[in-house]
């Protein structure tokens, strides 16, 4: 029997690198339903290549056009809105979901296909920063697993196969440091954001690599990490390791220290969720450690503001993950249309952390007006400063 997958985000580069997974192996894995926000040419033309039983545009305006375009081809059902992102993840015929939608969006739709008992393959972060700790509770709850897909974290949880039980020491988080690890502080003020966009070894989304470059991401990698493994923020040490090849190492209570290594390549963390315990055959680059030295150094907090904002963020708990995350959001959106500066991201997040009202023990509802209350008080700033 193939497994039916759910993407959430098929057009994004995480998305479009998992369709390249399930067609290497197409006797093991089907795309049962495919979704996108606005590229509907794009999901049209994924539609016609893996068939699936469904699209979602979550964007309305571009739903005519889509069923229009995908009118010779009738059994690929089409839906729109993020109603419907919500509801199609609860199909019977789906085993698992890869969360690759990029945001606060993709927090609903996981929590619905936590609660249909569907394996989830996480990329989408931002779930996990907001809310971390009622989907940790929810999937324990409905037995569901949830998979790392982040690179550091399936690296982590590729280390601690065979160790059921054995104490976590320390987590060892690696972080390329960005285009801007040379920085001055003088030459961080001017960057923008075509810069930013150069990553020096990973390919992704514009969102997450800003968020890369101002270290928001190794941020939200913490507080992932927090909720996947259960291991509190001061246990996790981030080293930043410019070669990207350590993925990420856990060290346990004797000392001993398990990483797993690797060229920088999505696709092996994306399959390995979608198989596991199994590891299949994936074309492409392999290591070669002569090559090129391992480094690694500690990461500047000061000239990095927005891995010390998570910091704060995680130690505070309750909702203040949700309002660093909102802020986030309105910032690098900000930043790559030319509307706050670098150096300026970290300053208004910061300020809205002190504006939003903090509730220690949030629920649902809670986290809903966290984060449009964070968003217009950051858009707020960001419009006056
Ligand atoms: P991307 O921007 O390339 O793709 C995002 C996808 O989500 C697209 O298909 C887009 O249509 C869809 N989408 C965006 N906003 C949406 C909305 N409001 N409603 C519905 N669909 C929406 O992003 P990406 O780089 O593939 O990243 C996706 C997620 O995976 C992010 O949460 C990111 O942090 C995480 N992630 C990505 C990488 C990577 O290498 N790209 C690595 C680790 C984690
Ligand atoms: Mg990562």
């Amino acid at each position: 029997m193939k497994q039916q997958i759910c993407i959430l985000g098929s057009t994004g580069s995480i998305g479009t690198q998992a369709l390249d997974v399930i067609s290497q192996h197409p006797d093991l894995y089907e795309a049962y339903a495919l979704t996108a926000n606005r590229r509907w040419k794009e999901l049209a033309a994924q539609a016609r290549r893996f068939h699936p039983a469904a699209v979602v545009i979550a964007d309305e305006t571009f739903y005519e056009p889509l069923v229009k375009e995908l009118a010779d081809i009738p059994d690929v059902k089409v839906y729109c809105g993020s109603k419907a992102l919500e509801e199609i993840v609860e199909s019977p015929s789906i085993d698992m979901v890869l969360t690759a939608m990029v945001g606060y969006a993709g927090l609903a739709p996981t929590i619905h296909a936590v609660k249909a008992k569907k394996k989830i393959c996480l990329a989408n972060k931002e779930t996990l920063v907001v809310a971390g700790e009622m989907i940790l509770q929810l999937a324990q709850q409905h037995h569901t697993p949830i998979l790392p897909v982040d690179s550091e974290h399936s690296a982590i949880f590729q280390s601690l196969v065979g160790e059921d039980g054995n104490e976590i020491e320390k987590i060892l988080l690696t972080c390329s440091g960005g285009p801007f690890r040379r920085f001055t502080h003088e030459q961080l003020k001017t960057v923008t954001a075509a810069d930013a966009l150069k990553h020096p070894t990973w390919d992704m989304g514009a969102k997450i690599t800003i968020d890369s470059a101002s270290l928001m991401n190794k941020g939200f990698e913490v507080i992932e990490a927090k909720w996947l493994f259960g291991v509190p923020a001061d246990k996790i040490q981030v080293l930043v390791h410019p070669q990207s090849i350590v993925h990420s190492a856990v060290q346990f209570r004797d000392g001993g220290v398990k990483a797993q290594l690797g060229v920088p390549d999505m696709r092996l963390p994306i399959q390995y969720a979608f198989s596991f315990p199994k590891r299949l055959h994936l074309n492409g680059d392999r290591l070669d450690l002569f090559r090129q030295p391992l480094e690694f150094f500690e990461p500047d907090v000061e000239k990095f503001k927005c891995l010390a904002m998570a910091y704060e963020a995680i130690n505070k708990g309750g909702n203040m993950p949700c309002i660093v995350n909102a802020a986030n959001e309105i910032v690098n959106a900000g930043f790559r249309r030319g509307l706050c500066s670098f150096l300026a991201m970290g300053d208004i997040i910061e300020q809205t952390m002190q504006q939003v009202a903090f509730d220690s023990n949030p629920d649902y509802e809670v986290y809903v007006q966290t984060d449009a209350e964070a968003r217009r008080v950051a858009q707020d700033i960001m419009n006056n400063q």
